[in-house]
């Protein structure tokens, strides 16, 4: 039988964060990471679009985010292994929220919280837009925000950082896939595997993403976290934009950033898709709705090639779309780190920082995270997020 202080399922950007965190800030105990695939095909960190924003609508989320931007801008040198620095490649160019007239009031609300927390953000006339994208159609645009520090990185980048500054410090990840989690009078035990290992441990962390579900139910906890399909498609237009276009936020949902090699980056969510694990890329979507829209938006994308994409899958928490952090309350020792919709890479710093304070001191001190316990579902406080795509 193996032994741990502390089990970690699933190792990509959450739960390689929490073991970073949980020794850099000096947790003296063995911390393992069980990653059922250490190739991270699947995961929604590798397949994700690596948005990074601050403007978000609730406390919570603007804490969580003001922590994550400033990291990620030391995030190479932070993650330095024996002289190697990592390579987010973070380019802060920006994300920029188009806004028509009726979501004019929730977008300018939005902005005074920001800028009463002190937030670096900009509410744009309509003709300021055009200064950072010259190309835009501004037909049905009230205005805009715009986060200059925010932007987008590359998931890679950070997923590879974060595992290897966790295993140059001591984390251990074992490639198996946890199948069942032992527990004794409400309290958790240790760890099962598909290989058939025993793993002992008075504290399991469930970072498992989409399938955040699943993982609670083998300690009999339910948790209301979906997988849920999002496809991506890269484009090409004839001629490169000669400036990066940010990361942008159209009226209807659909997003659009610069990629390099002079593409753009494009998805929308389907309203109609269904859950589960699906990780079938098709273009219809494309060419029916998003198409249509970006052209709209950007007159200059009426011609362009699709040139490939990919599907992934969000960890939809079905209840409020937020995360859901820290240990059960009747299950002493299993915690979560889990449901972070699409926005659990931009959240992963402060999220690695809050659990590894409700590990070691049964506390969170840096951001109070406590809202998005649990046990909010049972309450009723849902944390309701305006600012989510
Ligand atoms: C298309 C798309 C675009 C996105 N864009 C953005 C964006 O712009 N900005 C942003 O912040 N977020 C974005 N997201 C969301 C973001 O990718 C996720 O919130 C984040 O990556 C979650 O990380 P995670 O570590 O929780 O989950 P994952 O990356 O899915 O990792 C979970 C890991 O757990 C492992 N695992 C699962 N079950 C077990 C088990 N039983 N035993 C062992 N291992 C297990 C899996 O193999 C996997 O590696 C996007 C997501 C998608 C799909």
């Amino acid at each position: 039988m193996e032994k741990a202080d502390v089990v970690i399922i699933g190792g990509a950007v959450i739960g390689s964060s929490i073991a970073y965190n949980l020794l850099n800030d000096g947790f003296d105990g063995e911390v393992l990471v069980l990653e059922r695939d250490p190739t991270y095909e699947h995961s929604s960190t590798a397949l994700s679009v690596g948005g990074i924003r601050q403007q978000f609508g609730t406390k919570v989320n603007l804490d969580i985010a003001r922590y994550s931007v400033p990291f990620y801008e030391k995030f190479d040198e932070l993650m330095e292994v024996e002289g190697e620095r990592a390579h987010a490649d973070f380019r802060q160019r920006g994300y920029l929220f188009l806004g028509r007239k009726e979501k004019w009031p929730v977008m300018k609300k939005h902005y005074e919280f920001q800028q009463s927390q002190g937030l670096e953000v900009r509410l744009l006339k309509p003709q300021e837009i055009l200064e950072i994208i010259p190309h835009v159609n501004l037909e049905g645009v009230a205005g805009a925000t715009f986060g200059p520090r925010d932007g987008y990185l590359d998931p890679h980048g950070v997923l590879s950082g974060f595992v290897k500054k966790a295993r140059s410090m001591g984390t251990r990840y074992i490639t198996d896939e946890a199948v069942n989690i032992l527990a004794k009078s409400n309290k958790v035990e240790g760890v099962e595997t598909k290989k058939g290992e025993w793993i002992q441990s008075p504290i399991v962390v469930n970072a498992a993403g989409p399938f955040a579900q699943e993982v609670g139910m083998m300690a009999g906890v339910d948790i209301p976290v979906d997988p849920m399909r999002r496809m991506v498609y890269e484009c090409k237009p004839p001629k490169a934009f000669d400036y990066e276009v940010p990361l942008t936020i159209n009226t209807t949902g659909l997003y659009f950033r610069t990629e390099t090699g002079g593409k753009i980056l494009t998805g929308k969510s389907k309203d109609d898709e269904p859950i589960g694990a699906n990780f079938t890329w098709e273009r219809t979507l494309f060419y029916d709705e998003i198409w249509p829209e970006l052209a709209h938006r950007i007159p200059l994308l009426d011609r362009l090639r699709l040139q490939g994409g990919w599907a992934g899958l969000y960890a939809e928490n079905r209840l409020d779309h937020n995360a859901i952090l820290g240990e059960h309350p009747e299950m002493k020792g299993f915690y979560m780190a889990v449901g972070f919709s699409g926005h659990g890479l931009m959240q992963a710093p402060a999220v690695g920082k809050a659990l590894s304070e409700a590990i070691r001191l049964g506390r969170y001190e840096t951001i109070d995270v406590s809202c998005l316990g649990i046990d909010r579902f049972e309450t009723g406080q849902l944390v309701i997020e305006e600012a989510v795509i």
